[in-house]
């Protein structure tokens, strides 16, 4: 039997396919650029000698829908999978569950309306999602099919956590209040970080750093989130690769006023042309690390910003969890970036959490630590699998159902 992990992006269609029951990857593939005359689309095979067999096809695919059926030709072309009648279970990411989910549930048409009421919260995110999950249920009608939620895990968060100081009106009205994302991420790598401790995630404090090309931090306390940086939208908390994260809401009404921007330029600026992009022109950690190597001034102020932003929000969790055991970085950014990670942890030796330039500089595929011995604060760096989250918990979904 097979689990099928289907993660839809406003324009991309990410999957991979899972054999029961240890839940070993047996394919995994990509479908970019939907939307183009040709949409690059890519199937890695895995087999059981561990090498891998890739699959291209370049194709026009003009929606998700169409993705789908290239996705199952190419499963099926691989031999991964014949019919998709024979999953045992299919699961979906979905980016806002807003309030109405805190765990990840079996999809039916109920399910299917909450996740559309909840467009207007997530307006690139949910209707690729929601596309994805019903071609998949006209394709595999007998297959259980289950709705993970990036918000989810934040659901955990005191009301005192996820308000905004606005009327308490829009918040009742118009559920303007902090969701957080990137939760499946931070729920599975707290768990592992507990898994390579050997202690119980319910005694941990746990800070965990997700940085990708977006980035979020989150505040785990006995494996329930208590707070999380980002906040309505992706586009608060930590500078990003092209967000801005936190500013002074004033600058809008400024800019507006003084250079007659409207709301789709500030959501342009603000989302697509800030962060590490607009403060030295790149996005990429890797091209940013590098410049400020050789000396580029520009770069090494948006890498110095980046790690001041992330010790803040350490310092700001650390205070909300009373205390911190275990403080995890993870994400393309967090598992690779030696630089990063030693600059935000630099100057909190006196709250014991103390790095070892050397465990720092290593590579590994799998958890590893990094802090000093005489540190106080375990410091580990977790590889995040989300899909694999995704799967264990459809699993568990169904199994329970
Ligand atoms: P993600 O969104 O998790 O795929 O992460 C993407 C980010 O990870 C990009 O900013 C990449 O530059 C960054 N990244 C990936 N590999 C490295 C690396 N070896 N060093 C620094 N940053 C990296």
């Amino acid at each position: 039997m097979k689990i099928l992990v289907l993660n839809a992006g406003s324009s991309s269609l990410k999957f991979q396919l899972f054999g029961l029951p240890d839940l070993r990857v047996l394919a995994s593939g990509l479908i970019e650029q939907i939307g183009d005359e040709q949409s690059p689309a890519r199937l890695i095979l895995f087999d059981d000698a561990g090498s891998e067999q890739t699959l291209k096809r370049t194709t026009a695919v003009a929606e998700h829908r169409k993705a789908i059926m290239v996705m199952a030709d190419l499963l099926r072309e691989s031999g991964a999978m014949t019919d998709i009648n024979e999953l045992a279970g299919i699961g979906h990411r979905v980016v806002h569950g807003g309030e109405a989910f805190h765990e990840p549930v079996l999809i039916d048409e109920s399910v299917l309306a909450a996740v559309e009421e909840l467009i207007p919260l997530a307006p690139l995110h949910n209707p690729a999602n929601l596309t994805g999950i019903r071609v998949a249920m006209e394709h595999a009608d007998t297959v259980p099919q289950v709705a993970v939620f990036d918000t989810a895990f934040h659901q955990t968060i005191p009301d005192y956590g996820y308000l905004y100081a606005l009327p308490y009106t829009l918040y009742e009205e118009q559920k303007v209040r902090r969701y957080g994302f990137h939760g499946t991420s931070h729920g599975y790598v707290a768990g592992q970080a507990a898994h390579y401790l050997s202690k119980p995630l319910a005694g941990l404090n746990i800070i965990s750093l997700h940085l990708g090309n977006g980035a979020s931090a989150a505040a785990v306390q006995g494996g329930n989130c208590i707070d999380t940086s980002m906040g309505l939208t992706p586009l608060e908390g930590l500078i990003m690769g092209t967000r801005s994260g936190d500013l002074d809401p004033a600058i809008l009404f400024y800019l507006a006023r003084e250079t007659g921007m409207d709301m789709d330029d500030l959501d342009t600026l603000l989302n697509k042309q800030s962060g590490l992009k607009g403060i030295c022109g790149e996005n990429d950690m890797r091209t940013i690390t590098e410049l400020a190597e050789q000396g580029d001034q520009q770069a090494r102020l948006a890498l110095t910003m980046f790690c001041y932003r992330l010790k803040k929000y350490i310092g700001a969790y650390i205070a909300a969890l009373g205390g911190v055991d275990c403080i995890v970085f993870t994400g393309g950014i967090g598992e690779n970036s030696a630089i990063v990670r030693q600059m935000s942890c630099q100057g909190l030796e006196r709250l014991g959490i103390i790095l070892d330039t050397e465990k720092n500089a290593q590579r590994h595929n799998e958890t590893f630590e990094i802090q000093a011995t005489d540190s106080m604060v375990s410091i580990l760096v977790v590889p995040t699998d989300e899909e694999l989250a995704i799967a264990t918990q459809t699993m568990q979904v169904i199994n329970n159902a």
